[in-house]
């Protein structure tokens, strides 16, 4: 059964420059386009993207930070945007976030105690003191934190730490769904993997579902059920962990997995991977027709003429390219 269910999500921005005037219209920023997908229950969805994708803008409307303008957030069968004040609750209690930046994320005042039970006292503050401090021990224990270290400030810990008390903050209210946002792209790389496989035993022994946002697709490969790759907000490709990356069908997904390393030094020294060529497009002036056409290589002219659809092949993998999808019923 899917937990969150996104359909045909959009997220528009006013943007003002510094030098306009106050009567000059706003310029609109779409960050999100049309995005439609679900997240069952224990599952992992992985989402994959450059910067400026809209994974972060994608998240904070499911977290219920940001606004959609447009399309809906079911959550539990539930339009987000039509609750009510205690639904509203707890849906927050229910969707947690963790961070990129896991220094910056927690309150530099606050102790590692203070911080993982905010959420506690905001959510129940009735709880017990003794409770309180026992459910922060066993949390912090349930995260490789020694829970004597409760009276520490943050700048005490290093980054992996950081990011295992923005862990500890997240779960402790026991949330469906956690959605992780860039969690490792600030540690270092033998950290990484402890982090990843501190979530995945998390996930497994809480029963969470997970959104894991990352630029890196060797790390969202690793963690995901299934993996959605972003491009100019716009959803270009989502199947199958396993059948993404060992049979991409989109141009976009191509490069990107073709940018990965191979672990194999003779392997990797023989390959010629495929180089994206050019920028991202500004989102306030995205191309025409297909977003990605300004950087395709194989890219052809009718492609600025219409926006391309998710065409699904399976019932489970989709992508969004009619070129590939023609070639792949007519081979040359
Ligand atoms: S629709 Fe055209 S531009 Fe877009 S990915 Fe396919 S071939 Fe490339």
């Amino acid at each position: 059964m899917s937990l969150l269910r996104v359909e045909d999500l959009s997220v528009t921005f006013d943007v003002r420059g510094r030098g306009d005037w106050p009567w000059t219209p706003a310029r609109k920023l779409q960050a999100v386009r049309a995005l439609s997908f679900e997240v069952a229950e224990g599952e992992t969805l992985g989402v994959v993207g450059e910067s400026g994708s809209g994974k972060s803008t994608l998240a904070r409307a499911i977290v219920g930070t940001v606004p959609a303008t447009g399309g809906k957030i079911l959550w539990d069968g539930s339009d987000l945007a039509a609750l009510g004040p205690a639904q509203r609750r707890k849906h927050r209690k229910s969707v947690q976030m963790i961070f990129q930046d896991p220094l910056a994320a927690l309150n530099p005042r606050m102790t590692v105690g203070e911080i993982i039970a905010e959420p506690l006292r905001t959510h129940h503050p009735d709880t017990a003191k003794p409770d309180m401090r026992r459910k922060v021990g066993e949390m912090m224990e349930r995260v490789g934190l020694l829970p004597n270290l409760v009276n520490r400030y943050p700048h005490e810990f290093s980054g992996g730490q950081c990011q295992r008390i923005g862990i500890a903050r997240a779960l402790i209210l026991g949330p469906k769904l956690v959605l992780c946002d860039e969690p490792v792209s600030a540690l270092d790389v033998s950290v990484q993997a402890q982090v990843v496989n501190l979530l995945q035993a998390l996930k497994r022994d809480m029963g969470l579902s997970l959104i894991f946002i990352a630029h890196d697709l060797s790390v969202v490969k690793h963690i995901s059920d299934r993996i959605a790759v972003m491009y100019l907000g716009t959803l270009l490709e989502i199947g199958a962990a396993d059948q993404v990356c060992r049979a991409p069908r989109h141009p976009y997904t191509k490069a990107l997995i073709s940018a990965v390393p191979v672990p194999d030094p003779a392997v990797e020294k023989a390959r010629r991977p495929a180089v994206l060529e050019g920028e991202l497009p500004s989102p306030m002036a995205p191309p025409s027709g297909c977003v990605f056409r300004t950087r395709c290589p194989v890219a052809l002219a009718r492609c600025a003429d219409q926006i391309p659809a998710l065409r699904w092949m399976d019932g489970a993998h989709a992508h969004a390219c009619p070129v590939v999808a023609a070639e792949a019923q007519h081979p040359a």
